[in-house]
C-alpha cells in the first residue's frame, strides 16, 4: 500500500504557543497548573500535559484562589475574565492570536453601530467564547438556510465575522448568502478563517485526487478536524476521522491501493505515526509526502513567560 502524507498537516502556530504556554507554566510555577477547558482538541496532547501535572477544568470555580490559570486556545468570555480577577488568579491566555484578531473586529463593527453576525458552529468554545467578547448581541449563523431566518431589516447595518476552522466553501456560500440579502454589509478584509486551516483543506482537495481513501488524524470534537474528512468526503472518497491507529480498520483498505493521510491543527504528529504502524500491521507500506506549502507561522508567547525566573526569598 502507497501513503501519502498531506502537507501541510497537524500542529498550527496557536497550538505550538497554547502547549508551550502550558509547559512553561509548568517549568516556571511548578505543578498544578490549571487549564481552563482542553487547552486544544486533542486527548494525547491533553494526557501529555495532564502526567506534567496541568490539571484540566471546566469553569473557573474548580481552580483555587490565587493560582496560576491558563485559557485555552478557544478563547474565553469577558465574564470569564472577570471571573478570574475576581478569584485574583495568575491568568495566562493562551487564546490564539488569530482568534483574538476576530475578537478585536468584531468589537469594532458593533463600536460603529453594526449589528454582528457570527458564522459558526453552536457550542463550540470558540464562538462561545467570541459571541462573550462582544457587547450586544451577536446573531449566530451556521448555514444558508439560518441567512434566510434572520429577523432583520434587509437595509440593517451589519457585519460578520467566522470562526477560524470551518470550511473554506460553506463560508464563502454563507457569505454569499448574506451579501445578497443585506444592502449595509461588511465583512473583514481578509478571510477570518486561519491560515493553517486554509492550508490544510487545500492540501487535502490536492490529496483527495491522488488517493483511494482518506484518514485524518484528529479528535471527534476538533472542528478544524471534522471539515478535512467532510472535504475527502464530498470528493468522493471514503474518509474517516481517527484518534490515533487503535481506531484504523482492515476492512477500510480492501482494494486501495493508495491511502491519504492528514492531521487537524491539534494533532501530534506522533499520532500520525502512530496511524502508520497501524497500516504496516496489515501490510507492507511505501510512505511518501506530497509535494506542498510551508509553513513558517509563528506567535510569540505571553510577555510574562519570556521573563527570566526570579530567585525566591528563603
Ligand atoms: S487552527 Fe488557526 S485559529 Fe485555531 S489555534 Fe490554530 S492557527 Fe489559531
Amino acid at each position: 500500500m502507497r501513503v501519502i502524507l498531506a502537507q501541510p498537516r497537524g500542529f498550527c502556530a496557536g497550538v505550538v504557543r497554547a502547549i508551550e504556554i502550558v509547559d512553561r507554566a509548568l517549568q516556571k510555577h511548578g505543578a498544578p497548573v490549571y487549564v481552563r477547558h482542553e487547552i486544544v482538541h486533542n486527548r494525547h496532547v491533553v494526557e501529555n500535559l495532564r502526567n506534567k501535572g496541568a490539571r484540566f477544568v471546566e469553569e473557573l470555580d474548580e481552580v483555587p484562589e490565587g493560582a496560576v490559570a491558563i485559557f485555552s486556545a478557544h478563547g474565553v468570555a469577558k465574564t470569564v475574565e472577570r471571573a478570574a480577577e475576581e478569584r485574583d488568579l495568575d491568568v495566562l491566555d493562551a487564546t490564539c492570536p488569530l482568534v483574538t484578531k476576530v475578537h478585536v473586529q468584531g468589537r469594532q463593527y458593533v463600536a460603529a453601530g453594526r449589528t454582528l453576525i457570527l458564522i459558526g458552529h453552536a457550542g463550540h468554545p470558540e464562538v462561545e467564547g467570541t459571541i462573550g467578547q462582544i457587547p450586544g448581541t451577536v446573531l449566530l449563523v451556521q448555514s444558508e438556510a439560518d441567512v434566510a431566518k434572520l429577523e432583520l431589516p434587509l437595509d440593517a447595518p451589519l457585519a460578520y465575522v467566522t470562526q477560524t476552522t470551518l470550511s473554506v466553501d460553506d463560508t464563502r456560500g454563507i457569505i454569499d448568502a448574506l451579501l445578497k440579502r443585506f444592502s449595509d454589509i461588511v465583512g473583514p478584509d481578509t478571510r477570518d478563517i486561519c491560515y493553517a486551516t486554509q492550508n490544510r483543506q487545500a492540501a487535502v482537495r490536492d490529496l483527495s485526487s491522488q488517493v483511494d481513501v482518506l484518514l485524518v488524524v484528529g479528535a471527534t470534537n476538533s472542528s478544524n478536524s471534522n471539515r478535512l474528512r467532510e472535504i475527502g468526503s464530498e470528493s468522493g472518497l471514503p474518509s474517516y476521522l481517527v484518534a490515533d491507529g487503535s481506531e484504523v480498520k482492515a476492512e477500510w483498505f480492501e482494494g486501495a491501493h493508495t491511502v491519504g493521510i492528514t492531521a487537524g491543527a491539534s494533532a501530534p504528529e506522533e499520532m500520525v505515526e502512530n496511524v502508520i504502524d497501524a497500516l504496516r500491521a496489515l501490510g507492507p507500506v511505501e510512505v511518501s509526502t506530497m509535494a506542498g506549502r510551508e509553513e513558517k507561522v509563528e506567535f510569540k508567547l505571553p510577555s510574562k513567560l519570556l521573563q527570566p525566573l526570579v530567585a525566591r526569598e528563603v
